[in-house]
């Protein structure tokens, strides 16, 4: 199993071979002090990366589509001043650079996980990238798509299931669990779980991420927000801090068990 490392300084975290990632933080990314209240929360009840989106890929295009490198600065210096690595997503080419002078791993989102010019891009900055799965993508597209990103340059990918297409839309998605230990049996790369965006409803959100720890899931992925009433994308699905909170010490105990570090 390979181990990603993310960050610099005093600032790193290990993703993988043993080491599980506690992604965390609000959809997007709104102001600074709303970004610093909600990181101090989360980094204290044991999250190890800062995750906002400044470039978001909405649905509808009069949805709010992120502050952009203002966005990014904003991430930079929270992350900087909580002693947390960051990451955000990269939804354009033209963006690629200016993100990655920010930040110290680039997502790349469900809806681009087959958009190959943007994953050429990202891979020549051979940051540390975390990848989501396509909603409609089979494991072995996954896996292909990681290999885009390897075969120009980054050879730090941490794979994240996040739900597929259903027929039920009781859930946003459908997580695919099974997913976790499938791609463990076809590859070296770090797998997380993204239940926030599976399931899009914070009372399933907890069984979902414990399921993914036990199942030897390489972290989790979740969205917190502390006032979701007034988030400007996926309030809905937005854990609070203090939820947060219960469900990272039951992580960690899963976790630990089934052989993980902190
Ligand atoms: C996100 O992380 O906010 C996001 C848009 O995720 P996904 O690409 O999994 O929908
Ligand atoms: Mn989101």
């Amino acid at each position: 199993p390979s181990v990603v490392e993310i960050g610099s300084g005093k600032a790193v975290t290990k993703i993988g071979g043993g080491h599980f990632g506690m992604i965390a933080g609000p959809c997007a990314i709104e102001s600074g002090e709303r970004l610093d209240e909600i990181a101090g929360e989360i980094k204290a009840a044991g999250a190890n990366v800062l995750r906002g989106g400044a470039y978001k890929p909405r649905t509808s295009p009069y949805s709010f589509q992120g502050l952009g490198e203002e966005g990014l600065k904003i991430l930079r210096e929270v992350g900087d001043k909580h002693g947390m690595p960051v990451v955000t997503e990269a939804i354009d080419p033209r963006h690629v650079e200016l993100i990655a002078e920010y930040t110290d791993m680039i997502q790349l989102g469900a809806r681009n996980m087959q958009n190959f010019v943007l994953l050429t891009e990202v891979g020549m900055t051979k940051k540390p990238v975390l990848l989501k799965r396509g909603m409609a993508a089979t494991v072995k597209d996954l896996l292909m798509s990681a290999e885009y990103v390897i075969a120009n340059g980054t050879t730090e990918v941490v794979l994240c299931e996040r739900g597929v297409k259903g027929f039920d839309n009781a859930c946003r998605n459908m997580l695919d669990i099974a997913a976790v230990p499938q791609v463990q049996l076809m590859s070296h790369l770090p797998i997380i779980v993204d239940p926030s965006h599976a399931t899009g409803r914070p009372e399933l959100i907890p069984a979902c991420a414990l399921a993914a720890a036990a199942c030897g899931a390489d972290g989790v992925h979740i969205e917190v927000h502390n006032c979701p009433e007034e988030a400007m994308s996926d309030g809905p699905q937005a854990l609070l801090p203090e939820q947060y909170k219960d469900l990272a010490a039951q992580i960690r105990k899963v976790a630990e068990a089934v052989g993980k570090s902190f």
